[in-house]
């Protein structure tokens, strides 16, 4: 039997070199996109149909000084994934090894799964109509060899192997860390499940603009647990609803409603801009 695995990103190590980026374009095979500078080192801020991994930069100012904090972000490939339970094609699949991954042949382009999204990864390609994301390079993985971003990181931020040992080094490097950096903390450890990209962020979620309790909007869940194993009437009202996309908008609101408030939270509290 395959055992789950996880890769470690230890932002503490990051030096926001972008070189993992590229490592996933050219192993994938994924075109450049033209794009500009937007603030300090910024040049992207979203995954998209053909970047399916990116660096977010985060100027941090405390005492006067200013501090990069650097993160790479991708599909989370979470335990129990939203995209997976809002995909009507029944498109979005795992693996043991702890990937979701989208099979392209099922996939309508529908974007409900990047709607339900709590990070918003997936995202529909308009030409070919068929939603796209990380594949944890599943490719490799399978044939003993770490994922392209992991392999080309040289300053060691990414780690990949069994979870068991991904946990633990985590956590030694937790303990390590939080000596300079008291507010450190695991982030994916939990959320949905567990997710298989397990991070250690230096401090709060929200200071690298992310969801603080990443979670399945309470609509898809109702709809996928609850409404539709109802079956006959009830469940054709809600199929309805969903047809004209009111689960996929309440959770948009949703993510977009916290997103807001985490800014202007992370910019009054805590004197960050991004
Ligand atoms: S390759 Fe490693 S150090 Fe460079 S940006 Fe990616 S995670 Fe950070
Ligand atoms: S991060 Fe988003 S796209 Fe990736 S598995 Fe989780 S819910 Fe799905
Ligand atoms: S695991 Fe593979 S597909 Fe995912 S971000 Fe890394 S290089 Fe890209």
């Amino acid at each position: 039997m395959t055992t789950r695995k996880t890769v470690f990103v230890d932002t503490s190590l990051c030096t926001g070199c972008k070189a993992c980026s590229v490592a996933c374009k050219a192993w994938n095979d994924l075109p450049a996109e033209e794009n500009k500078l937007i603030k300090g080192y910024q040049s992207q801020v979203e995954t998209t149909s053909k970047t399916w991994t990116y660096v977010r930069f985060v100027e941090k100012y405390e005492n006067n000084k200013m501090n990069f904090m650097m993160l790479k972000l991708q599909c989370f490939h979470c335990k129990d994934p939203a995209c997976m339970k809002a995909c009507s094609s029944e498109a979005i699949y795992q693996t043991e090894s702890g990937y979701t991954l989208i099979n392209q042949d099922k996939c309508i382009g529908c974007g409900y799964c990047a709607a339900n999204c709590p990070w918003e990864i997936p995202k529909v390609d308009p030409d070919l109509n068929k939603t796209f994301k990380c594949t944890g390079c599943i490719d490799r993985v399978e044939n003993n060899l770490k994922p392209a971003c992991v392999s080309t990181c040289q300053p060691g931020a990414l780690h990949f192997g069994e979870r068991k040992e991904m946990i633990q080094v985590a956590k030694a490097r937790l303990a390590e860390v939080k000596k300079e950096h008291p507010k450190a903390q695991l982030y994916g450890d939990k959320a949905m499940g567990g997710t298989t990209y397990l991070y250690l962020l230096l401090d709060d979620p929200k200071v690298y603009e992310m969801p603080v309790d990443p979670s399945t909007p309470v609509s898809l869940t109702l709809w996928k647990d609850i409404i539709h194993p109802l079956g006959g009437i009830a469940a054709g009202a809600a199929a309805i609803a969903i047809a004209g996309g009111v689960i996929a908008n309440a959770a948009r609101g949703n993510y977009r409603a916290k997103r807001e408030a985490k800014n202007t939270d992370t910019d009054s509290d805590q004197g960050i801009s991004s």
